[in-house]
């Protein structure tokens, strides 16, 4: 029996940043752009609030760049503070890279796995796709899925009884798929 699970995004993932007020380390982003025209050149940030003091932190998101090398709807976007270009802009590995800052998806993912008709089936095949590159442990997503304790999917993956071409230690963020044998 093939089945797809999906792992989906439910809120914003909290931000990564020491904060320099507290020295809290999670920022929530605020859903607001600042953008500030001088000349003809354009500063565009993401702003960002530190969960345990309030304070903001300004993401870069344009530096410096010219109006025209702008494509007008992105402008449009950070004006109108476009809810999704937040989640767009937080996975970007470019603003990630810029503003030395990673991501926190604690809690703010869940798995859909489409019903539970495959709990007491002996074999199972599952295809498991990431609809944003949310790293989690493929244990963790294993014992969820099927119902299992964590102890009990390490013990059937030492056992062999859980097979997949990716490594199943650590933490995957990408497609890949898995049979567990019972
Ligand atoms: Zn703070």
């Amino acid at each position: 029996m093939l089945k797809n699970w999906i792992v989906v995004p439910t809120c914003l993932p909290l931000v990564r940043r020491r904060c320099h007020a507290c020295g809290s380390e999670r920022f929530r982003a605020s859903g607001k752009f600042r953008v500030n025209a001088n000349h003809k050149l354009i500063d565009a940030w993401l702003l960002a609030l530190c969960t345990a003091c309030g304070d903001t932190a300004k993401l870069t998101v344009l530096e410096r760049m010219t109006v025209r090398s702008i494509r007008p709807e992105l402008l449009d976007r950070l004006h109108d503070n476009d809810p999704g270009l937040t989640a767009e802009l937080l996975q970007d590995p470019v603003v990630q890279f810029r503003n030395r800052i990673a991501l926190d998806w604690d809690n703010a993912w869940r798995l859909d796995t489409g019903g539970s008709d495959h709990l007491d089936r002996e074999v199972i095949d599952v295809a498991v796709r990431f609809a944003a590159r949310i790293p989690v442990r493929p244990a963790r997503l294993i014992a969820e899925g099927c119902g299992l304790s964590r102890a009990e999917v390490e013990r059937l993956i030492a056992e062999g009884k859980v097979v997949s071409a990716v490594r199943l230690s650590g933490k995957l963020s990408g497609d890949f798929t898995f049979t567990l044998k019972r």
